[in-house]
């Protein structure tokens, strides 16, 4: 099926119907696209990536093919300009069809927004702005033309993920570029990516490393020093394939920075909805899991006998808490990412940790009543859902705004204003 095909599909009903939600016109087009190539080709393929564990790369090929892999690349670069609510809407479509894709999809798009609309909106000098500006270009080109892919190793195994300490992961200026020496676990797309958008710390000579040093340094998987190792076996998420980034003083022209020296440091202070972009994928989730439910309970899935359980005053009742559930979640997360944007108010954060909170755990409790509701037959294998519940159990446990980390920033932020104590 080739892309004018996708037109003639028969898509599902959209996740934000673009006139309740008010979409503009760009973002229920893009929407709409990724409920087509999502019901015509990731949902057909999803059960295999997830059962081998392989990196869904077919799916990757459609999405350059389609323009989505450059989504977030500006109009004039090449791209389809899509800023920061645009794309998770279109996200959530994508998760809905296959959790792994959007997931990962997440890790590359973010290389365009964080050094896109997201820088725009920060502060630098001037050279220092027309150097990244210079930068990006070249960054997005690889996208556009090549289909590049990039991932986005933060996590360590301690604290700096959570934001709480620098990355142990080294940068060391050296005569045109850096030296990178770091082990990064969970690295998505391990083998598959073309760039790894590394989160690493400038080494200073005589000086302590701290969290402003962070740099943001796309590796080259074919750089010497960049190795992969371990075993990729999980619950959930399999396609992702994110295993062990090992980088052993990889070189690294200073053109790779994909922010300059002080921007992502900025950026997670002012710019903090930029740590809500996995919530898109489990958004999804929870959406697939309710549409399943009810098709299973009319007797409309495939395959799955004659009976019509909807009959059952117990089966109806579960469903409108799934209802219920899923609108409380829809509505406070389109607000959050609604409210995106450079220095947020207080209430704005909070409610993005709240609904950040709410998409990741609801959507592995809505899986769980799926199962409960639809009964036996509902969790075998041939069916999407059990794919559907492991894959929804992952979204609480993503640094830096893991489940337990957003309640932890809710009381705190809530009860403390900036610099207050009880001493
Ligand atoms: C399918 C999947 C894909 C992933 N893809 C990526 C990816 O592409 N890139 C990436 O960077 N990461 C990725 N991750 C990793 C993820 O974001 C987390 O970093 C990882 O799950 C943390 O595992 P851990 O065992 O180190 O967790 P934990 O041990 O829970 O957390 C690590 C450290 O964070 C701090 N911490 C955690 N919770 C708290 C708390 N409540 N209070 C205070 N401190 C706390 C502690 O210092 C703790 O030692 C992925 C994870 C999964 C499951």
């Amino acid at each position: 099926m080739n892309v004018m095909d996708l037109d003639q599909i028969d898509v599902d009903a959209p996740i934000f119907d673009p006139s309740a939600f008010r979409l503009d016109e760009a973002e229920a087009e893009l929407n709409a696209l990724a409920r087509r190539i999502g019901k015509a080709r990731f949902a057909p393929r999803a059960a295999r990536y997830d059962r081998d564990a392989t990196f869904p790369t077919e799916n990757y090929k459609d999405l350059h093919e389609t323009g989505l892999l450059a989504i977030s690349v500006p109009k004039e670069h090449g791209g389809l300009g899509a800023g920061f609510r645009a794309y998770a809407t279109t996200a959530a479509e994508i998760g809905r069809y296959c959790g792994a894709t959007a997931l990962t999809w997440n890790m590359h798009v973010c290389s365009c927004l964080w050094s896109g609309p997201l820088s725009d909106d920060l502060d630098m000098d001037e050279e220092t702005r027309a150097t990244h500006l210079r930068r990006r270009a070249k960054h997005y080109e690889r996208i556009v033309r090549d289909g590049a892919i990039f991932a986005q190793p933060f996590s360590e195994g301690g604290a700096a993920a959570a934001g709480v300490v620098p990355f142990s992961t080294s940068a060391k200026r050296v005569d045109g570029g850096w030296i990178i020496n770091g082990k990064k676990i969970f690295a998505s797309l391990s083998g598959a990516a073309d760039y790894y958008g590394v989160l690493c710390g400038e080494m200073k000579s005589g000086e302590r490393p701290s969290r402003k040093d962070t740099m943001y340094i796309a590796v080259p998987a074919t750089a010497e020093g960049v190795e992969v190792v371990g075993e990729w076996d999980p619950l959930g998420m399999r396609g992702t394939v994110s295993r062990t980034l090992l980088l052993k003083d990889v070189f690294v022209e200073d053109d790779q920075a994909l922010m300059p020296r002080g921007v992502y440091y900025q950026a997670a202070a002012r710019w903090p909805h930029m740590f809500m972009t996995l919530s898109p994928t489990y958004l999804g989730i929870a959406q697939a899991v309710f549409d399943f439910t009810v098709r299973y309970l009319r007797g409309e899935i495939p395959g799955t006998g004659p009976e019509k359980r909807r009959k059952f005053p117990t089966k109806q009742i579960a469903v409108a808490q799934m209802f219920v559930m899923l609108q409380q979640t829809k509505a406070l997360w389109f607000q959050a990412v609604s409210e995106a944007r450079a220095d947020p108010t207080k209430e704005q954060v909070l409610r993005a940790y709240a609904a950040q909170y709410t998409v990741m755990e609801n959507a592995n409790e809505l899986a769980q009543l799926a199962i409960r509701t639809c009964g036996g037959q509902s969790m075998l294998k041939s069916l999407p859902l059990e794919r559907l519940y492991r894959d929804s159990r992952c979204g609480s446990l993503m640094l830096p705004w893991t489940a337990e980390l957003c309640l932890d920033r809710i009381g705190r932020e809530a009860l403390y204003n900036p610099g207050e104590t009880d001493d």
